[in-house]
């Protein structure tokens, strides 16, 4: 079920193809859990003591913030570059309407 923030999040952030895949733990991930508590749109599960991301991603980036080890990394940079050239460009469109 969507629940309401999610439904008022995905306004503002529009998934990009992909980017579910973009995230990874690294060797130093305690299994700790505090990054699927964490995330705003519940797109973290902890399956076998480690993180995965099943479903698209936002990148409010709250999951790496508040790993404490630091422990999330993410795929490759031309994708999230033009994550945010698309959120640019439809937050300038927006505020020309
Ligand atoms: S917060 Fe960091 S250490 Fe904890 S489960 Fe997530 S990635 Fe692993
Ligand atoms: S960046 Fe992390 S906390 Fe934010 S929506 Fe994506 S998985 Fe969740």
């Amino acid at each position: 079920m969507t629940t309401l923030f999610e439904k008022i999040f995905k306004r503002k952030y529009k998934a990009l193809p992909g980017m579910d895949s973009v995230f990874f733990a690294t060797a130093d991930c305690a299994g700790c859990g505090e990054c699927e508590q964490r995330c705003p749109t519940g797109h973290i599960k902890i399956v076998d003591g480690r993180p995965v991301w099943p479903k698209p991603c936002f990148l409010c980036a709250a999951c790496g913030d508040v790993c404490p080890v630091n422990a999330i990394s993410y795929g490759p940079p031309k994708l999230i570059e033009e994550y945010w050239a698309r959120v640019k460009k439809e937050r300038a469109d927006g505020e020309k309407e």
